[in-house]
């Protein structure tokens, strides 16, 4: 359930410490016990809401804002469950989670059916106008009318049981889609000499076995995107790549029924409702509105990238002649350049001209002080401040210290914002469980786990977010080292737990991550501009050996020097660091302008048999991505389905992969016009944060953009970034 109102604005410290922070359930039955508390005050507040108030007199007060206030306790309750199931120490608090969190999608599918309900969110939308209503209230009108159109509510009873029958299917379908991909073991026999390159680490973990009646020794190796990912970058073999490759585009066939099964539905679905296509709906609430603004967007960026792509394309052919001649491995086979060849030549590319040594430079990340001096970059650039809970804290917060966090490991700190008259004012709670632990989810996080908003009374309730992270324990003797590009990724999802922090709506469900699907990642990729600016990225390290003297001894133990290295990454590798994120770049954005074209195809526009969806996927990817997919002359017959070894089309980013792309365009536009010249500056931080975090979904994420930037947003800062004069 929602905190109690914190009390704000006293000058007594401990007057100021939230009244009662969001607490966990400890137990599957408090768990489930909770839940049947908030179903019931909901269902209660529509039922009440649908017995008292005539469909022509429902108003924002009498209708929108008492069930938009009784949806906070079930966006909070939904939003704990996620978090419990993905990171509960306890496995049957997980089970419940999944179980609750499932439940709670049937109340949202019960409430946008009601009929009854719409009758009246209608009344109220459309007289939005005319009622005086301010931004906010228009907004939060309007996107629980498009909630309920989207559920068919505007359906007559054929319609809508019709529609009822293809959300099972898509439901099914993804499911079992889900399924396949989750439990596949593809994988992909290696002989002892052919994954040559790969790391000491990587190897140890590929599983040994026997192959055919000699009983040859074997590598096994899984087909899992990471470790083809790790496999392509480091295998030197060309044709072990190759048939890496082929095999992975080839795997988990028996998922490809069901991915073509959702993307029928799904336009099935977009037809029903009175849409072209199923990213029509889709976007016309985001930034982009149509399908076609986001064609003309990645066609522009793509013909403005393609003459750089090429210039780097020429260079990794360069370097993978080179590499034949000196290893005397030329065939046949190895001529041309392909797309199996990309992931190795970049890094031999980074390897030659940046000469970075990945293991010494993570010896300047140790996590937690990074994690340190991070949130000391937000305190200078939003005037706030993190206190991390103490065993007294947690007292003074609770009876029950233990129900503050879900497990141990996890830290959490109170967050303060502090005015010109040095006043501190509480303003939400971050949430940092850093270490893999079995059960745990598996990657780089952040979990929303309640949105703020003002009660009925005025009273503000306070946001609490959570960075998640998998990142291995301490050993012993020396901390957890990250690599720069963990940096990159803890940044980023601390960048959307500052949105979430620093917003401020009434309404819960307008609240931080209430945007549009393609704003919600600008924030972060903005944030992320940080770790590519000399300056900053020292400031964010600490070598590990000034952490401690019996870190400093074994540092010196093991490299058998006399003296300790520079306390902070020095200018010239953390120049060369910022240099090699720039490296290859050209083709790395139009490989996600591939997958985003790809998304636009299968979602944007009719409907596709699968041969359509397979050659798209051949011949597009070779033409927009500028690197052959096949040998030329060899061509396979079926090249695979590489599109649907992935969820990123079926989940989360369906209809919204251009969000990636449109993102780290428009943070370069806002950072190089805001940041560039001082990165901490607390008069341009106070401005972004309450132009682009605070107003969460509240106003037009265009809007926001333009009055930041005070014009349209563009590509050229993106580009010039990258070394494409305009
Ligand atoms: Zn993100």
């Amino acid at each position: 359930m929602p905190p109690a109102p914190m009390e704000a604005e006293h000058t007594n410290h401990s007057c100021l410490l939230p009244l009662t922070p969001p607490l966990f359930a400890d137990t599957p039955a408090s768990l489930l016990e909770d839940f049947e508390q908030t179903r019931a005050t909901f269902v209660n507040a529509v039922n009440s809401v649908v017995s008292n108030i005539p469909v022509e007199h429902a108003s924002f007060e009498n209708t929108v804002a008492p069930l938009a206030l009784a949806d906070a306790s079930l966006i909070i309750g939904c939003q704990q469950t996620r978090l419990l199931e993905a990171a509960s120490g306890n496995e049957s608090i997980r089970t419940a989670a999944r179980k609750v969190y499932l439940e709670t999608l049937k109340i949202y599918e019960w409430f946008h059916g009601r009929r009854d309900v719409f009758d009246r969110v209608s009344v109220v939308y459309e007289t939005t106008n005319d009622a005086n209503l301010d931004e906010e209230a228009k907004r939060m009108t309007e996107k629980w009318y498009r909630a309920f159109l989207n559920e068919g509510c505007q359906l007559n009873d054929v319609e809508r049981k019709t529609l009822q029958e293809i959300n099972e299917d898509i439901r099914s379908n993804r499911s079992a889609f889900r399924k396949v991909l989750v439990e596949a073991q593809d994988c992909i026999l290696l002989s002892r000499d052919q994954p040559s390159g790969l790391s000491n680490g990587v190897l140890d973990s590929l599983e040994q076995v026997t192959d055919g009646a000699q009983g040859t020794p074997m590598f096994r190796l899984g087909l899992k995107s990471s470790m083809v990912k790790t496999a392509l970058a480091q295998i030197q073999d060309g044709n072990v790549r190759k048939a890496i490759f082929e095999a992975s585009e080839k795997s988990v066939a028996e998922a490809l029924p069901f991915f073509m099964a959702v993307l029928r539905a799904r336009h099935r679905r977009a037809v029903l409702l009175g849409n072209k296509s199923w990213a029509e709906r889709l976007l016309s609430e985001g930034m982009m509105k149509t399908p076609e603004a986001v064609q003309s967007f990645l066609t522009e960026l793509q013909d403005k990238l393609a003459p750089l792509a090429a210039i780097e394309l020429d260079n990794l052919k360069d370097l993978k002649e080179r590499y034949l001649a000196s290893s005397g491995k030329q065939d046949e086979y190895s001529k041309g350049f392909y797309i199996w060849d990309t992931p190795y030549f970049h890094e031999q590319h980074l390897k030659q001209s940046y000469q970075l040594d990945s293991h010494m430079l993570s010896e300047y990340f140790p996590v937690e002080p990074v994690l340190e001096n991070m949130l000391a970059i937000f305190t200078e650039m939003f005037s706030i401040s993190f206190e991390e809970v103490n065993e007294t804290t947690a007292r003074a917060l609770t009876d029950n210290p233990r129900t503050l966090v879900w497990h141990p490991d996890v830290k959490l700190f109170l967050v303060w914002e502090t005015n010109t008259q040095n006043q501190k004012t509480f303003i939400g709670y971050l949430y940092v469980d850093l270490f893999a632990r079995t059960g745990k989810y598996s990657t780089c996080a952040n979990f929303s786990l309640h949105p703020g908003f003002t009660d009925a009374t005025g009273n503000p309730h306070p946001p609490a977010t959570a960075l998640l992270t998998n990142f291995p324990s301490p050993s012993p003797n020396k901390p957890t080292l990250l690599q720069h590009l963990n940096v990159i990724q803890m940044f980023h999802e601390l960048g959307h737990a500052m949105h979430d922090l620093l917003s401020r709506t009434r309404h819960a469900a307008l609240h931080g991550h209430g945007v549009p699907r393609d704003f919600i990642e600008l924030p972060s990729h903005m944030l992320e501009n940080w770790c590519s600016v000399p300056d900053q990225l020292a400031s964010i390290s600490v070598h590990y050996s000034y952490l401690s003297p019996e870190y400093a001894a074994l540092w010196k133990h093991e490299n058998g020097a006399e003296s300790l290295p520079p306390r902070e990454l020095p200018h010239h590798l953390t120049r060369q660091l910022a240099a090699s994120q720039r490296a290859d770049i050209a083709l790395a954005s139009l490989r996600q302008i591939v997958f985003a074209q790809f998304d636009m195809f299968i979602h944007g526009g009719g409907v596709h048999d699968e041969e359509e969806v397979k050659r798209w996927w051949r011949e597009e990817r070779e033409r927009i991505g500028l690197v052959f997919v096949q040998e030329k002359g060899r061509e396979p017959a079926d090249l695979g389905h590489g599109f649907a070894t992935t969820v990123h089309f079926i989940e989360g980013s369906a209809g919204s992969y251009y969000s990636h792309v449109l993102s780290q365009v428009y943070a370069a536009d806002l950072f190089d016009s805001a940041f560039k010249l001082d990165p901490r500056c607390r008069e341009t931080g106070d401005r972004y944060r309450r132009i682009l975090l605070q107003p969460g979904g509240s106003r037009d994420p265009m809007e926001m953009l333009r009055t930041f930037l005070g014009r349209e947003p563009s590509q050229e800062a993106f580009l010039r970034r990258i070394g494409l004069a305009m």
